[in-house]
């Protein structure tokens, strides 16, 4: 890995051990917690640092200048030192879990009160700041050992508290590529049809994670097998069922399609992939389902475009995307099949196509759909060559009229511009005209008839 992480990653311990040995030197307990020692331990580095402290709330704003309380009243607070927010937690207890989601109340306890209310044993470990000695109470260091994913207590009386985890357990699994024990695996499958009572935002936030995650193929088979696929995404599931003509689609149904893509996703730097890209790779063919025929020609999935966009995006906002992402994935299952015909557009809608704002992510979907079925890069490969050639001002040439040169001509402002514009640009893209007097001619000559009456 490059540097810049790396120092970034020892800046966080050592803020984070300053503000422990502030505590420390106050006279409370203070501990890492959850995520960030599980990460220490498997050698990766974690992306923050969760504390966990006998000082209540009230002790630690007392203590530090700059603290936000995130709800107080869980015995949360932010504290921001050399701008790096770290949670500081007040050791605590959550009872009274009415309806599956949320504590109904939390109360102040001890260490071992507080980590055993934590979801799985891995999460579950604490860290002595200064000297890394860890505290296992659940468990936790034979489980990362092992690598095996397994809830702190009895697995159906953890989901039923709170069902998320179920999601969760299948997350850490795809995530750590750890196992998932039998026993809350079990606790999973039959408690998988309560996971439709969790928000749309919190199911995604999990998805996500397990979809920009070198696991997101096995994190995807873990969701099916576990049963909580056919409750989360149920037309993704259904693509199992859907086979497909075996020249096009060697590999075999469509559900198997989308595995091979997600196994092949390109891991950023970071460790990370782009989402909305993962995303598209989930749900580019889910319209397949309901538009397989078949005739004496083959197999036909005829609108499978429009039905998988309209698909998508009732699943898009059930998930609660923000109108920014759903429109990208949508536009990416949108264009996914115009690759195929890349070589015989006119130069003008080629053009456009290649200038399209997030046109690298679509070519990297293409990309992916060809090597998770037969393998050919043709179109690819064009469209890479056309983008080497071609300059930005090829792709984006100046205006060579606008609306008052329009009007100036005699032509009454209304839908028609947009109308005229758009094929003097196509016409200018295309190479057929070039400066402003052609684009003249062209316009009267093409629109000439619409000319409102010049006598007005
Ligand atoms: P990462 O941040 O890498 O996704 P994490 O373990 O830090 O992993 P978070 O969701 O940030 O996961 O939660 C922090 C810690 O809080 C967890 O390690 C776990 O101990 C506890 N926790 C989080 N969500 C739950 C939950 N739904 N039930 C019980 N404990 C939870
Ligand atoms: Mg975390």
């Amino acid at each position: 890995m490059n540097e810049k992480p790396r120092e970034e990653e020892n800046r966080l311990r050592t803020v984070a051990l300053a503000i422990a040995g502030r505590l420390r030197a106050a006279g409370y307990e203070v501990f890492f917690v959850g995520g960030c020692v599980r990460d220490l331990l498997l050698g990766t580095d974690p992306e923050d640092i969760d504390i966990v402290t006998s000082a209540t709330p009230e002790d630690v704003q007392a203590l530090f200048a700059r603290t936000v309380p995130l709800g107080a009243r869980f015995g949360v607070v932010m504290v921001v030192e050399e701008g790096l927010p770290f949670e500081v937690a007040t050791y605590r207890v959550e009872g009274g879990y009415v309806d599956g989601r949320r504590p109904s109340r939390v109360s102040y306890s001890d260490a071992r009160e507080d980590v055993l209310r934590r979801d799985f044993t891995v999460n579950g470990l604490l860290m002595e700041p200064e000297t890394g000695r860890i505290t296992d109470h659940v468990g936790g260091i034979a489980d990362l050992h092992n690598r095996v994913i397994r809830t702190i207590g009895e697995p159906a009386a953890r989901f039923a508290e709170d069902h998320l985890r179920m999601l969760r357990a299948v997350r850490f699994a795809a995530v750590l590529d750890f196992s998932i024990d039998p026993t809350t695996f079990d606790a999973i499958r039959r408690g998988a049809d309560a996971i439709h009572r969790i928000s749309g935002e919190r199911v995604r936030e999990e998805l996500t994670k397990m979809l920009v995650s070198r696991g997101a193929r096995r994190g995807m088979e873990l969701l099916a097998d576990s049963g909580l696929l056919a409750r989360l995404l149920p037309d993704v599931g259904a693509l199992a069922e859907v086979s497909q003509p075996p020249r096009f689609h060697p590999e075999g149904d469509v559900w198997t399609h989308v595995l091979k893509m997600l196994e092949l996703l390109p891991v950023a730097e970071n460790g990370r992939v782009d989402a909305r890209l993962a995303w598209a790779v989930v749900l580019h063919d889910i319209g397949k389902a309901v538009t397989r025929t078949e005739d004496e020609r083959g197999v036909h999935f005829y609108g499978h475009v429009r039905e998988g966009m309209r698909l998508a995006e009732g699943i898009l906002r059930r998930l609660r995307f923000s109108n920014q992402d759903t429109d990208a994935v949508l536009d990416l299952i949108r264009y996914h099949m115009h690759f195929m015909s890349v070589g015989d557009m006119r130069p003008g809608t080629l053009k456009r196509f290649l200038r399209l704002p997030d046109f690298p992510l679509h070519l990297e979907l293409h990309r992916l759909d060809c090597l998770g079925s037969h393998g050919m890069l043709d179109s690819y490969e064009f469209c890479r060559e056309k983008m080497a050639e071609l300059t930005r001002e090829d792709l984006h040439p100046a205006r060579l009229i606008d609306g008052e040169d329009l009007i100036r001509f005699g032509f009454a402002p209304g839908p028609l511009f947009r109308e005229i514009l758009t094929a003097v640009e196509d016409a200018q893209l295309g190479g057929e005209i070039e400066g402003v007097d052609q684009a003249r001619q062209f316009v009267l000559e093409r629109f000439g008839d619409r000319l409102t009456d010049r006598s007005e």
